[in-house]
């Protein structure tokens, strides 16, 4: 799908009290004496706002967030008037204006869903900080991307806050993941082994942000009746993710599987079913090993160091948590990351990583589990139409410093 979805949002939540005054007492009736009410405990819902139908509901308050700003590495033009460099400069303020005002909505989006606070809350308790960077999303239109060496979600602006809720959650667990958990493909990581982790974090991204949407559009169950509620972000999940979407709604008769870890767990395995994202993050990864290799070889011990550690199904299982619970270890406990369908690879990048092993580790690559089909439009798919992603490194950004380096997360 487009970087931006087709639609702009058409509405948005007005924060601001509606109409709470009482009717005027009907003065000829019957003298009937009803007493007031008591008043609704509706905990956190407290904040009055209209719905998508205009109808008044309470909201949560918007989860607090670390933002830094709107980045601008636009050097003024010295030929220009200093009437058009105002102008420009005019331009550019409003531009981050936009940017705080439609993160400060997605936020708050975010904040009514249950996963959404937790995500937001993991991730500005271990330190993530939000910023708009242009420069950092890149030429290839990717809509925000999660990098953990420098503890930052970064941003490109958007016009619509729904989605930038859904876009922000993933990056969120990305944080989340690699922060809290130490889950993450890396240099250290046998190429293989790192697709076979790259595969399993975005399960996870893309599962999460499934259930955003899902609580978002239902409600939290455990909210009062008159909460607030939002459609958008699951119609646009159901139009990018028809597969993962469908796997969660299927399992969801009734508000238990939406808090156990049932619909997150069936969007997770749906994951695997996607060839284009699968391919994806084949691509993703290697080009970014094969990009590293040749920089890190002169380092010591190199062998021992990087491309050479595997990583156990079991422990992969144990971090991989929703709300803080291990939730493929209770909804698929036979799951293992050990099989063709969550570690095996398309013959190209098969082909690839046998290159690798001749090129950079010389040894014989291993044996490698086939599974599915090469995409040959992937990357334009994902990148262009979908909000997928992940880790391409392009030139002349960051040079390698540390002996881990873990690739950035990206998102269009
Ligand atoms: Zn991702």
């Amino acid at each position: 799908m487009s970087r931006k979805p087709e639609k702009a949002t058409p509405y948005f939540m007005i924060v601001r009290p509606f109409n709470m005054v009482a009717p005027p007492t009907p003065v000829c009736e019957a003298p009937t004496f009803k007493p007031p009410s008591p008043p609704v405990d509706r905990g956190d819902w407290t904040i009055p706002v209209m719905d998508e139908n205009g109808a008044p509901a309470f909201a949560r308050p918007a989860v607090p967030v670390d933002f830094i700003g709107t980045i601008n590495v636009e050097k003024p033009d010295p030929f220009l008037s200093d009437a058009a460099k105002a102008k420009r400069q005019a331009h550019l303020d409003r531009e981050a204006e936009l940017n705080r005002d439609c993160l400060e909505k997605a936020v708050f989006i975010l904040s009514q869903s249950p996963t959404g606070r937790d995500v937001l809350e993991q991730m500005t308790k271990e330190g993530y900080r939000i910023v708009f960077d242009e420069r950092r999303t890149g030429d290839r239109g990717a809509g925000g991307l999660c990098d953990p060496s420098e503890k930052l979600i970064i941003l490109r602006g958007h016009d619509d806050p729904g989605y930038m809720a859904l876009l922000l959650g993933h990056e969120s667990v990305h944080a989340v993941q690699n922060t809290r958990h130490d889950l993450f493909p890396s240099t250290r990581h046998k190429p293989e082994v790192g697709i076979k982790m790259s595969f399993a974090i975005e399960a996870d991204a893309y599962a999460q942000q499934s259930q955003i949407a899902l609580e978002l559009a239902y409600g939290d169950p455990q909210g009062p009746k008159d909460q607030w509620k939002m459609q958008e972000p699951l119609l646009q999940m159901r139009e990018r993710f028809p597969d993962i979407i469908k796997a969660a709604e299927r399992v969801l008769i009734s508000d238990k599987q939406l808090q156990n870890g049932a619909t997150v767990a069936a969007a997770y395995e749906a994951f695997y079913d996607n060839f284009y994202l699968r391919t994806f993050y084949e691509d993703a990864h290697i080009d970014w090993a094969n990009q590293y290799a040749p920089k890190l070889k002169g380092s010591f011990p190199w062998l021992q160091r990087h491309f050479s550690k595997d990583t156990d199904s079991q422990w992969i299982k144990d971090r991989i948590q929703h709300r803080g619970r291990p939730y493929l270890n209770e909804h698929l406990p036979n799951m293992t990351f050990d099989d063709a369908r969550h570690s095996g690879l398309t013959d190209v990048t098969q082909k690839k990583i046998q290159r690798f092993y001749k090129n950079h580790v010389k040894g014989d690559a291993p044996e490698l589990k086939k599974y599915g089909v090469h995409m040959r439009d992937a990357a334009e798919l994902v990148l262009g139409l979908t909000t997928g992603i992940h880790a391409i490194f392009k030139p002349g950004d960051a040079p390698p410093k540390a002996s881990d380096r873990t690739p950035p997360r990206w998102n269009s």
